[in-house]
């Protein structure tokens, strides 16, 4: 580790059990925000909203104004509605909300990077934007800091993930497709009730809504290319009143996930369809409700080199994995990369049993040197873009 970085050890590990223990849900990330704004304003860089809860913050140092560039550094900083099962000393204090996604982690971190980059800003030779993004778990905030403009002219832009899935101390590289696309539906069938004894005086919308469950699995099955990736799924059906009565209703929940745009508009397009056509051949009509959550995200391959690049500097060949598959896990950081070029990072977070869970999980915890090791490429990723040649 950097010696920079060593010396805020207990400074970054002490901010983010500090944002673990107050964790709040997407788009309520009022105290998180504030708390990062206190922060800022000790490091003296200056601030601003980004909607209700996101801040965004900007360090420039030009030391020559034709070759200054501009990076772009990220963090998410909302929690999940998880009651915590852990019982750690700096355990979630908001029941029924958890950081259970290490987005703790990216915040302390990237405050962690944004002090130390202020401490040395006479190395660098541009801007360095910060995006503190509320509401990743649902979808949104990206979206906000690219029409705020925060993405404007920038060179590069570069997030971090922590990983369980990996031991602390390696991190994955990866050029091209890294995170699928995640889009969300709702197809609410509406048919008409009847005694289940006269099925013929009615339209029975579970009846129908199986049919959809089962149909638009012929998307995967039938209708997508073999060598393409992708998935529906359908995580929720409710339909009924009672065992005796024709459904009136049935609502199905469910996502798309792709890993470019045509697949993603194909999936869309079919469920509706399917959905659509299934309910008219059995005389009920559906409302269909769309929501695209998130973008395929795909790596730049030349920022992807840059990063492998200094990860092996950083912690040496061994450590740096450039070979982990895709996920079919969304994260909206894919919205900035249509715009710029960059690497979204994972940074292994396993140092043994208890820090094992998934992401997600109602027990995930990491270890605190991940933290570290994250500042570190927040740090001197940086400092390879817009650092004083
Ligand atoms: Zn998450
Ligand atoms: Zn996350």
């Amino acid at each position: 580790m950097g010696e920079a970085v060593e010396q805020e050890r207990d400074y970054l590990i002490q901010l983010r059990r500090h944002f673990h223990k107050h964790p709040e849900v997407s788009l309520k990330e009022y105290h998180t925000a504030e708390k990062i704004e206190k922060e800022l304003d000790e490091f003296g860089i200056p601030h601003e909203r980004v909607g209700e809860t996101g801040v965004t913050a900007v360090l420039t140092h030009n030391s020559d104004a034709a070759t200054a560039k501009k990076i772009v550094l990220r963090a998410d900083i909302d929690a999940l509605p998880i009651a915590e099962k852990n019982q750690t000393e700096y355990k979630s204090e908001n029941p029924g909300v958890m950081h259970a996604c290490g987005h703790d982690a990216h915040t302390a971190s990237l405050l962690g990077a944004a002090k130390i980059l202020k401490a040395q800003e006479e190395v660098i030779n541009g801007t360095v934007t910060f995006l503190f993004q509320q509401a990743e778990e649902i979808g949104g905030g990206a979206k906000q800091f690219i029409k705020a403009g925060c993405l404007k002219d920038a060179d590069r832009v570069f997030g971090i993930h922590m990983q369980p899935g990996l031991p602390v101390g390696t991190v994955s590289v990866k050029a091209g497709e890294c995170n699928a696309s995640v889009d969300y539906f709702k197809i609410t069938v509406h048919g008409k009730s009847a005694h289940v004894s006269t099925p013929h005086l009615g339209v029975d919308a579970l009846y129908i809504a199986s049919q959809i469950v089962v149909s638009v699995q012929s998307i995967i099955a039938r209708g997508l290319n073999p060598l393409e990736d992708g998935v529906v799924g359908i995580g929720k059906l409710s339909a009924g009143n009672n065992y005796n009565i024709v459904a009136n209703e049935a609502v199905l929940e469910g996502t798309t996930r792709a890993f470019n745009e045509t697949t993603r508009a194909f999936l869309n397009q079919r469920v509706r369809e399917i959905a659509e056509a299934t309910a008219k051949m059995y005389g009920a009509s559906v409302e269909f409700v769309f929501q695209d959550y998130t973008s395929p995200l795909v790596n730049d391959k030349e920022a992807a080199a840059e990063v492998e690049k200094l990860g092996v500097e950083l912690l040496g060949r061994d450590k740096v994995l450039t070979n982990q598959p895709k996920y079919m896990l969304g994260d909206d950081f894919a919205e900035y990369l249509k715009d710029v070029k960059g690497q979204f990072l994972f940074v292994g977070s396993n140092g043994g049993a208890k820090t094992s869970y998934p992401l997600h999980h109602e027990q995930f915890d990491l270890d605190e040197d991940a933290v570290l090791i994250a500042t570190e490429f927040y740090v001197e990723y940086t400092k390879k873009i817009i650092g004083k040649r």
